[in-house]
């Protein structure tokens, strides 16, 4: 149990260069264990006839050895090529020596699918890998309709040989497209997810947690579309002499303000406003379903309840105010309109004296 979980974790071993995932390397791993089994599987059925030629094999076998070291020394795609290279000598070798009828040549099929998941080239070199082997198996399957092999194996030989190299072509296959599709799912997931992080990310303010103007605009935009005839009701709010918070206590002190503010607009307002860092320190609430008159009453228990209370940075109390703008739904302007019309009672109640609502 403890060897199984040695070799499990010897071939999931990372590889030894950065920014280099694992799973092409973990894949030829496990291709060239297999290649290893198939080996001596070859070597049984061909031992009987063969005594004299068991270089080939060892060399077979050293070459598999070697190869497989050195998924954990060298580049990816330096392994590809070495396992594709391997491939093609020792397959076009056999082929040579026991011919074309035991199968051997299927291992181009594989080598075919192994280039086209796994190098990132230009699709002009996966069509001249595959032009390439085209070419090859066509010559070697000329070869031997001229020249007979240079072992000739009894017919039930050649049979099983032919199952064998069948049989390690789907393994072969099964091992790559496996790999390959449960990588591609994982990346899919993992895109995924990355996207909604990065939609959630791009949607929200940074600071206060809250909706930024983007994704309050296309809430607006889809609410009155999907709500024609529902009354709502807009409201912008503004910090009062908040450049004066800054340069009295710091940015820091005034990003604390931002972000006190926040957390009491979403405790008064709760789920019946959405609310949004318009810039800086604005903010633009939208009253679904509701019309001016009941969104004017919950903005005075927030706005009563702002100037019951200071903020506290270190020592110091800091007294907080709130001018605000309310504009309810004409269900006649555009939204920019009432975006406009807002603003405009803001700058009003500013003139006005600051810290009031205007409605
Ligand atoms: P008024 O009552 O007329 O609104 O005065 P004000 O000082 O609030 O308005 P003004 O537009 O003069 O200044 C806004 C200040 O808000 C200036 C800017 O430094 C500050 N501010 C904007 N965004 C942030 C922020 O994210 N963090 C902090 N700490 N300050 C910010
Ligand atoms: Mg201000
Ligand atoms: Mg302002």
């Amino acid at each position: 149990m403890d060897l199984l979980k040695k070799i499990y974790v010897k071939i999931n071993q990372e590889s030894p260069f950065e920014n280099e995932a694992k799973y092409v390397l973990v894949l030829l791993r496990v291709l060239y264990l297999a290649e290893m089994v198939y080996g001596l599987a070859f070597a049984l059925l061909t031992f009987p006839v063969r005594s004299m030629v068991w270089a080939p094999e060892l060399l077979f076998y050293a070459g598999m050895i070697a190869c497989f070291c050195l998924t954990y020394r060298v580049k990816k795609r330096t392994n590809l090529i070495i396992y594709g290279v391997f491939q093609t000598v020792w397959g076009v070798f056999f082929v040579y020596l026991f011919g074309w009828d035991c199968g051997i040549q299927h291992f181009m099929f594989s080598l075919l699918v192994l280039s086209f998941f796994s190098v990132y080239d230009a699709l002009k070199f996966k069509l001249l890998l595959t032009v390439s082997l085209f070419a090859l198996r066509f010559g070697m399957f000329c070869y031997c309709r001229v020249f007979d092999p240079v072992i000739e194996l009894p017919g039930v030989r050649i049979m099983e040989l032919q199952i064998l190299n069948s049989l390690i072509l789907f393994v072969r296959m099964a091992v790559i497209c496996g790999f390959f599709s449960s990588n591609i799912e994982t990346a899919e997931q993992k895109l995924v997810l990355y996207n909604e992080r990065l939609e959630q990310l791009a949607s929200l303010d940074p600071l206060t947690g809250v909706w930024n103007r983007r994704s309050m605009l296309n809430y607006m935009e889809r609410y009155r579309k999907a709500h024609p005839t529902e009354a709502f009701t807009v409201a912008m709010g503004d910090i009062d002499h908040f450049k004066q918070v800054n340069d009295c206590y710091g940015h820091d002190c005034g990003d604390a303000v931002l972000v006190w503010l926040t957390g009491m607009f979403q405790e008064y307002l709760g789920e019946q406003a959405r609310i949004c860092r318009w810039g800086g320190e604005e903010f633009l609430f939208h009253f679904s379903e509701m019309n001016g008159d009941e969104a004017y009453r919950m903005l005075v228990d927030l706005k009563n309840h702002l100037n019951g209370t200071c903020f506290q940075w270190e020592e110091n109390e800091i007294p907080i105010t709130l001018t605000i703008g309310v504009e309810e739904n004409d269900f006649q302007s555009e939204l920019s309109e009432l975006i406009r019309r807002v603003d405009e009672k803001l700058y009003q109640g500013k003139n006005a004296g600051r810290n009031r609502i205007v409605y």
